[in-house]
């Protein structure tokens, strides 16, 4: 492991969010929704989220970590610099 970056941040793009399609952002949306009401975090135009939030969300997916984190950047939802934080482990 290298330690000489700092760790990343995982940050969702709320606004961005609204504007991908249901059927692909659907669990997505939830998800981040329960994580704004169990921290009552509401009026956020992004999200940090933890690792093992990304962790879940690919099970959810039904996709690798890696390879959700590639959507998810790819819908414009999620910082490209979040693969860092799924890169080394598959
Ligand atoms: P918890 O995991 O027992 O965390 C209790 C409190 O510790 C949180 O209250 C927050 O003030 C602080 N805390 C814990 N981990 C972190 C962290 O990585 N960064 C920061 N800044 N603070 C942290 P909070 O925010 O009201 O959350 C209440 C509960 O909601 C949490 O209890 C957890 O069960 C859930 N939760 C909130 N945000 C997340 C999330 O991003 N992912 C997951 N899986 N659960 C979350
Ligand atoms: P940052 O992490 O780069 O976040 C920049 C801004 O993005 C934050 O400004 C906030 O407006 C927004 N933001 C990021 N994550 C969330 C989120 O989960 N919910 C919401 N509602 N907004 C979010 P802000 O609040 O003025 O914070 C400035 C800087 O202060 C942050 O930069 C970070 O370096 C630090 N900071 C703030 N809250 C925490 C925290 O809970 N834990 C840690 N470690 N640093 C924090
Ligand atoms: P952050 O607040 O800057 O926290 C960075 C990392 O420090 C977290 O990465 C976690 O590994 C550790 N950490 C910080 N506070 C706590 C804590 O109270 N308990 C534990 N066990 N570890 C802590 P992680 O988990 O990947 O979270 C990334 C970011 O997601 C956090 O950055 C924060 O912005 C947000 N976040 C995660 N969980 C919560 C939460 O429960 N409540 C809130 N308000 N924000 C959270």
């Amino acid at each position: 492991t290298g330690s000489s970056e700092p760790p990343p941040k995982l940050v969702l793009d709320l606004e961005r969010l609204q504007s991908v399609p249901a059927e692909k952002a659907g669990p997505l949306a939830r998800y981040a929704a329960t994580i704004q009401g169990q921290r009552g975090d509401y009026n956020g135009k992004v999200l940090s989220i933890r690792t093992d939030d990304l962790r879940t969300l690919a099970v959810i997916y039904d996709v690798p970590p890696a390879v959700l984190a590639e959507q998810l950047i790819t819908w414009g939802v999620l910082n490209a610099d979040a693969r860092r934080a799924v890169a080394q482990e598959d």
